[in-house]
């Protein structure tokens, strides 16, 4: 068995002799995802995320990297093209209905984190786990897991709204993280903190995916946080297409 994947395989996981899953955790062939308003941003867009690799996506403001998560996570339409998640097509290509957006096992990191100021870390952090339907003696234990990897365990108790910046981001992580999501979306996490921070959480955040072994797209305009996050940068070209196909 291969170490190093064995050493990102996330510690919860209880088929730890399978297989290696084969292929893409996420391959998207020639999608294209459109707004109510009838615009259609992305136009094609390949992409293929293997397990455990953490990709970041960069661009020009405007370009559509959001649009392009917005549609991986099944919360705009994918008007066509295929979009794979561990192998399964969500997108309702073959005709049939696009899978929603809690059942497609996508995780959702935003540039704000998007949390509940006023319930406790703890209680944001467990929130997916309710949503999900795990049991109480799981839902605390993977609770206190993801605390302790994203370092806010002294922090359990805190109210949200009584954090920095940098501290309601990692509950951010991991409250997306805590379900084991197949695919973690981060869109600019760390814009709307300043400079010296961003440097350490960026490493930060890297260290907590490899651990969790989790496949991520994490979208950035800044090409050093992409060099220090993801193993490798695709580019969202003019007029929406990303191309990124049979690397
Ligand atoms: P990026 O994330 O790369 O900065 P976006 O994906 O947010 O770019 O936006 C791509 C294009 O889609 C832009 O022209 C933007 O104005 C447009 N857009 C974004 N959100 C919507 C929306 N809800 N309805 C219609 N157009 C939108
Ligand atoms: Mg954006």
């Amino acid at each position: 068995m291969d170490t190093h994947t064995a050493g990102r395989r996330p510690a919860h996981h209880q088929d730890d002799d399978a297989p290696r899953p084969r292929g893409a955790a996420l391959r998207l062939r020639g999608v294209a995802v459109a707004y109510p308003d009838g615009s259609v941003p992305v136009t094609r867009a390949d992409l293929d995320v293997a397990p455990g690799e953490i990709v970041a996506l960069v661009g020009a403001s405007g370009s559509g990297k959001s649009t392009v998560l917005r549609g991986i996570a099944g919360l705009e339409d994918v008007v066509a093209g295929t979009v794979e998640i561990d192998g399964t097509e969500v997108s309702g290509a073959a005709g049939g209905r696009p899978v929603p957006v809690h059942r497609r096992g996508v995780g959702l990191v935003f540039q704000d984190g998007q949390l509940f100021p006023h319930r406790t870390v703890a209680r944001n952090v467990v929130y997916g786990l309710e949503a999900a339907g795990w049991g109480r003696v799981r839902r605390r234990a993977r609770v206190a897991e993801l605390l302790e990897l994203v370092g806010l365990t002294e922090l359990a108790g805190r109210p949200v709204r009584t954090l920095s910046g940098g501290q309601a981001q990692r509950v951010a992580l991991a409250r997306s993280l805590a379900p084991a999501p197949r695919v973690l979306l981060l869109d600019e996490p760390l814009s709307a903190l300043d400079a010296d921070l961003r440097a350490r959480l960026a490493r930060q955040i890297r260290a907590v995916l490899q651990a969790e072994g989790t496949s991520a797209v994490v979208v950035t305009h800044d090409a050093d946080e992409a060099a220090v996050m993801a193993d490798r940068t695709v580019r969202m070209g003019e007029g929406g297409v990303l191309d990124d196909a049979g690397r």
